[in-house]
């Protein structure tokens, strides 16, 4: 299309699975047929898109943050100091008691987004709050992953360190921490408030939509 150019960007510190890429436009025309929505609309549409991407963002990080507790379990289970599995000794313990309470926090966060999402609710401010934790917490859990594994988990030899490596990339794309605690806090302040629009989201097949202000 003549006007548009891609990229390729090289170098990521994580996610080296998928392809992060630029868009470049130049005096790009893009026919009518091609417009999603009415003519004006492209911010909410684009808004509306994200409030499904930082959902998938957030369940990921849950994921991510199991696998570092899967991980320090199994390893604290198999290396011993001073006589006895690291899993016993309580400052070991502590940093997997952690990771289970942010993992479990961050899943019913999820989940209730989610739950609001198949009754067809907006969930912009559930599903930032739930993009933030869950991120931030996948972050201290790979650190603290790498710390239960020593100087193993510093090598690649291990998987925690990609965790760490990929864990970070979540907490700047759709929506950097600081612009999550700035809409919570908007939120929260009167200062923000969904505006109605064109399109509701429409609940899943089988359930009902709620009455609105039912789930705050
Ligand atoms: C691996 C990866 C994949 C990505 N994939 C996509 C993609 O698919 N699509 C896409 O559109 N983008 C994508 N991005 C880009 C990503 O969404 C942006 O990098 C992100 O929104 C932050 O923008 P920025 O890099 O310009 O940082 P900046 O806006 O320059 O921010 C720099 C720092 O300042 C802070 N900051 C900025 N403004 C404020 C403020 N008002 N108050 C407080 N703090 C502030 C930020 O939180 C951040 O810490 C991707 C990024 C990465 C790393």
């Amino acid at each position: 299309m003549p006007g548009l150019e891609t990229g390729t960007l090289h170098g990521k510190l994580g996610i080296h699975a998928g392809n992060t890429g630029t868009l470049a436009f130049t005096d790009l025309r893009v026919p009518v047929a091609n417009r999603v929505g009415e003519e004006g609309e492209g911010f909410l549409v684009a808004m509306s898109a994200i409030d499904q991407g930082r959902y998938t963002v957030a369940a990921g990080a849950v994921g991510l943050a199991q696998a570092c507790l899967d991980a320090s379990v199994k390893y604290a289970h198999e290396r011993e100091t001073f006589g006895q599995e690291i899993g016993r000794h309580q400052l070991v313990a502590q940093m997997l008691a952690k990771m289970e309470s942010g993992i479990q926090a961050g899943r019913l966060l999820v989940w209730k987004a989610g739950w609001l999402k198949n009754h067809g609710a907006r969930t912009t401010r559930e599903t930032s709050l739930a993009k933030w934790f869950a991120t931030e917490h996948a972050v201290q859990c790979a650190l603290d992953a790498i710390q239960v594994h020593g100087a193993n988990g510093y090598s690649n030899e291990f998987p925690v360190e990609r965790y760490l490596r990929n864990s970070k990339a979540a907490v700047i794309y759709e929506g950097t921490s600081q612009l999550h605690q700035l809409i919570q806090a908007d939120y929260l302040m009167g200062y923000r408030a969904d505006r109605p629009i064109r399109c509701e989201p429409l609940p899943a097949e089988g359930f009902d939509r709620l009455p609105p202000g039912s789930h705050r």
